[in-house]
């Protein structure tokens, strides 16, 4: 790997992208060059394009306050000149971001996306670094579709799944986690909303969040799944069943979790995975990875969303109340953060893990 790449965020003025400006400005390794975003942001310097639009508590790093806006869309081949590789995060329609990805990687341009629109191209790796970081060995199949020597593109899941998906996934390999009930209590910045914007929730759950359910259990299927014949081929199991309830909290995705193993584990089996796990990002001592990547908490009103959702730069998961259930093996709850782990910081841990392992070079 080299000692420093040149970046670019795709999407800079948004929620995400300000995280990622948040993130990268401070980076060890990654340098911006390049804020992008709509025609209606492109000419205007970052401060004046994004003005009065900052939702994050942190201000706007000053080194990239008088940086250009480009257009993400009319200025691709400028882009690709000036970066290493991209983080994509746009609101546009699926069927344009999948096509705006493909123009950057076809321009030889690596891209991190936190867009679901090619999370289930079969060729292109949906991952979760601590879990699946196998899945990367895919990226040479899809270049030969696309006819690229170094562009690609790599996804992270959903947010909603980052906190459940890997307290079950290190579980499965010993025991085999076989049917997996999940209701998550989302944050309102996961809508790209502040108290501000959406006053409506104050005081108030909203029992519906579009196409969170279908996410939160078909995306699990992918990351449990193998490479066959240059695709990844989801699995067929566990089972997942998924409500999705947005309620009124800033920050922070808390899921309740009741699952059945094919081999019942002890409390303390549990326990043990859980406190002693630890993967590739840690061992490649990535700069985003937490230190340790789940937390038990023993208290009985432990997690708590506001109490533990930075915890290691709003990168660990942290569980809590598992205790045995009647219906099910075990049910507990676990707490992630939903534009840290669950997004901008999830996609750099992501890319940090390209650059070590040579598919940024
Ligand atoms: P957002 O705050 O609405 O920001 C959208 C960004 O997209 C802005 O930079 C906007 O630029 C740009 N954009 C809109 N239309 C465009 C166009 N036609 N061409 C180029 N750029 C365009 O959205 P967000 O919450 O950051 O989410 C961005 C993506 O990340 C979405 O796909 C979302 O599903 C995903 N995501 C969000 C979260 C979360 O917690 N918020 C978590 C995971 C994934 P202008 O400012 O110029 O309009």
């Amino acid at each position: 790997m080299k000692n420093s790449y040149k970046v670019g965020i795709i999407g800079a003025t948004g929620m995400v992208g300000q995280r990622f400006a948040t993130i990268l400005s401070e980076h060890p390794w990654f340098n911006v060059t390049v804020l992008a975003a709509s025609g209606r942001s492109a000419g205007k310097t970052y401060a004046e394009a994004v003005g009065a639009r900052w939702k994050l508590s942190a201000p706007m790093p000053e080194k990239l306050k008088d940086i250009v806006i480009l257009d993400a869309q009319n200025d691709i081949e400028k882009i690709a000149a000036a970066v290493d590789f991209v983080f994509c995060a746009v609101d546009m329609p699926k069927d344009e971001i999948r096509a705006l990805e493909e123009k950057y990687a076809r321009a030889e341009v690596p891209v991190v996306s936190n867009n679901s629109a090619h999370r289930f191209t079969p060729d292109v790796p949906m991952i979760i670094p601590e879990i699946n970081p196998e899945h990367l060995e895919i990226i040479p199949a899809q270049r030969a579709r696309l006819g690229t020597k170094r562009g690609f593109i790599a996804v992270k899941s959903n947010c909603s799944l980052q906190s459940y998906v890997p307290a079950l996934y290190v579980l499965d390999k010993q025991f085999g986690v076989k049917d997996v009930l999940v209701c998550t209590y989302q944050a309102i910045s996961g809508a790209g909303r502040t108290f501000e914007t959406m006053p409506e929730i104050i005081d108030n759950i909203i029992p519906y969040i579009g196409g969170e359910e279908e996410k939160s259990e078909k995306e699990p299927l992918k990351i449990w799944g193998k490479i066959e014949d240059g695709k990844i081929v989801p699995a067929c199991a566990p089972s997942f069943t998924a409500q999705c309830i947005r309620v009124p909290v800033s920050d922070g995705h808390l899921a309740a979790v009741f699952v059945r193993f094919e081999k019942k584990p002890t409390k303390q089996e549990i326990l043990d995975i859980w406190a002693n796990y630890s993967a590739k990002p840690q061992e490649l001592k990535l700069p985003q990875a937490p230190e340790r990547f789940i937390h038990y908490f023993e208290e009985d009103n432990m997690p708590q969303t506001k109490l533990v959702r930075d915890i290691d730069k709003g990168m660990a998961i942290s569980c809590g109340r598992l205790r045995e259930d009647t219906q099910y093996d075990w049910k507990f709850i676990c707490v992630s953060h939903n534009t840290l782990r669950g997004a901008a910081g999830g996609a750099v841990e992501l890319a940090e893990l390209l650059a070590a392992e040579g598919y940024l070079d």
